[in-house]
């Protein structure tokens, strides 16, 4: 016995430790910031490039802690996904999304909502039935609610996450594969999983202008999408040669900094008639 507790001491580590103990204050805070309603969704417009038009946006959540002010998501997702505090999460922001859109259509907005969705969700964090149950009370068409998902929910398990995605994709909700590109084998699961938009991401986006090889990368992306019949989206579109080069290459739909950043609901319903459109 005393020679194991020599081994603990020879592998103590003060940082890990201090590591260790960040994790879980930040993880009872989590849990606090569930209770008290601490989460705020951000809405970034999504603009049809060939209409010209506002269409609809995307939510994003952030965390308004009452010391830290406003967190963003890559700051506790992450440790929500792993500590299991992501269901709770997700059903909190697919009420708030669908209260938005059921004021909206009350109002007779036809926007729509894409509501990003954790692999670690799928498929008993949010049921179909869920789904299925929210749209009707609210009130709006499953086609009025779009799910955001990366690669991962394809890795995560095959069978399940397939036959999640197939009852969605029945009862009309889109599902657009988020951060497109930048996984392992994207194409090969787009053979096996029906999408309905492939969102390419910001990352390659960012230098079409100047980096002959990203532009290829994005035009084949879409050249791609366009013959399986998926239109696609535009992440991190941050400037008008963005927008007239994506343009070019029959992108239909765009997203980023140029158009607006996440906004706050009601900053984002007063922009709705100011977006640079071109
Ligand atoms: P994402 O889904 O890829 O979201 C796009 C991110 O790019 C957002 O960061 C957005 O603010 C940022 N962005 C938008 N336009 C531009 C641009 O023109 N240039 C640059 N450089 N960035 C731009 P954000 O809001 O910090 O979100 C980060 C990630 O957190 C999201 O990446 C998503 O993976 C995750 N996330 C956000 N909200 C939720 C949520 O409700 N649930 C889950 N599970 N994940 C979420
Ligand atoms: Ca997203
Ligand atoms: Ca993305
Ligand atoms: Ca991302």
């Amino acid at each position: 016995a005393k020679e194991k507790g020599g081994n603990l001491m020879q592998f103590f580590d003060p940082l890990l430790a201090l590591a260790i103990e960040e994790r879980r204050r930040l993880e009872s805070e989590l849990r606090r910031a569930i209770r008290e309603r601490e989460f705020v969704l951000f809405y970034q417009p999504i603009v049809d490039l060939v209409q010209n038009r506002l269409v609809g946006a995307e939510a994003l959540i952030r965390w308004r802690h009452p010391e830290r002010g406003l967190v963003p998501p890559d700051d506790f997702i992450p440790l929500a996904e792993e500590s299991g505090l992501i269901g709770e999460i997700g059903l909190w922001a697919l009420e708030v999304a669908s209260e938005q859109l059921a004021q909206w259509r009350k109002h007779e907005t036809q926007l729509y909502l894409s509501l990003n969705v954790s692999a670690r969700q799928i498929p008993d964090g949010l049921p179909p039935e869920t789904l299925f149950e929210t749209a009707r009370r609210h009130g709006f068409a499953p086609e009025s609610l779009a799910l955001e998902i990366t690669e991962g929910v394809l890795l995560s398990d095959l069978g399940s996450a397939a036959q999640w995605l197939e009852e969605i994709r029945e009862q009309g909700f889109p599902v657009y594969l988020d951060d497109f590109g930048t996984g392992y084998s994207s194409l090969s699961y787009l053979k096996r999983f029906a999408v309905d938009r492939l969102k390419v991401d910001k990352s390659f986006v960012r230098d079409i202008a100047t980096n002959t090889s990203d532009r290829a990368l994005v035009e084949a992306v879409i050249a791609m999408a366009k013959s399986l019949g998926i239109e696609v989206v535009a992440e991190g579109v941050e400037d008008a040669e963005h927008v007239r080069l994506l343009r070019g290459m029959g992108c239909r739909y765009a997203q980023g900094y140029f158009f607006s950043r996440p906004l706050p609901i009601d900053e984002f319903c007063a922009l709705s008639d100011d977006i640079p459109l071109l």
